[in-house]
């Protein structure tokens, strides 16, 4: 069983079709979906984190339908949306505890159990304590994944996640990214196939809500589909 499998998907905004029939099958491991501004990127994982209705077709995660058992779904997966708003007043470790009880997890001792571990997979344990106002960039970042990580969900979404990181944080953030994949299905969106390049197992490339490719990023390259490629890297 994929671990998420996409059939026919199709999603329009008024008049404007931004998934033209998408057809994708995520298995464990990361899986880069690459594609320029407006390709459906955000519209395709919205959809797939139950956030967003779509018009035709099928997802399944974990073998769920999710038209029809989309409430069980949530609580499977994890997500960093583009733009994440953290309460910059709060610490790090308060961030997770609320998001922790948003998530359902209502016993205090299993509550603190998921955020030390949580903290530690980020590495963000000597910064727990502080105020989010005072984090880096990357820090910022880290913490969003770490409250995907709430639940240990073995599905975690991550939409453009290394946008406006320095150099260093970028690799980090890299690092950190190969090894969560390493027990877990990342579906995480990029322009910068850099970003991925070194854990990527598969890759897609999205353009103007069409699925160009699917594959590994050495098949890409190989295939040299030019406009393509350029589509991708700025
Ligand atoms: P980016 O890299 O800029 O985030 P993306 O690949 O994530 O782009 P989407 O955000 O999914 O792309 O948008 C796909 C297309 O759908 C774009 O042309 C966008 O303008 C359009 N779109 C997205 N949301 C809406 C909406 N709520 N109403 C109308 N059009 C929308």
């Amino acid at each position: 069983m994929h671990t998420v499998e996409i059939a026919g998907l199709r999603k329009v905004y008024g008049k404007f079709h931004a998934l033209k029939g998408i057809d994708l099958k995520l298995e464990p491991g990361l899986f880069g979906l690459l594609g320029p501004n407006g390709a459906g990127k955000t519209t395709l994982m919205q959809i797939v984190c139950t956030l967003l209705d779509f018009d035709a077709g099928q997802v399944l995660v974990h073998g769920l339908d999710l038209r029809k058992e989309g409430h069980l779904i949530r609580g499977l997966l994890g997500y960093l949306p583009q733009h994440f708003n953290l309460p910059t007043q709060f610490t790090g470790k308060e961030f997770l505890h609320y998001a922790a009880s948003m998530k359902g997890l209502s016993d205090r001792r299993e509550r603190q159990q998921q955020v030390e571990r949580v903290l530690q997979e980020v590495n963000l344990q000597d910064e727990a304590n502080k105020r989010v106002k005072g984090y880096s960039g990357g820090m910022k970042r880290r913490l969003g994944i770490a409250q995907a990580l709430l639940g240990d969900p073995k599905l975690i979404i991550v939409d453009e996640p290394t946008a406006g990181l320095d150099p260093a944080e970028r690799i980090r953030f890299r690092n950190l990214i190969a090894r969560l994949s390493a027990e877990r299905t990342i579906l995480l969106s990029t322009h910068i196939v850099s970003d991925i390049e070194a854990s990527c197992d598969q890759a897609a490339v999205l353009l103007r809500g069409e699925l160009k490719f699917q594959g590994s990023l050495q098949e890409l390259a190989a295939k040299a589909e030019g406009l393509v490629y350029e589509a991708i890297v700025p």
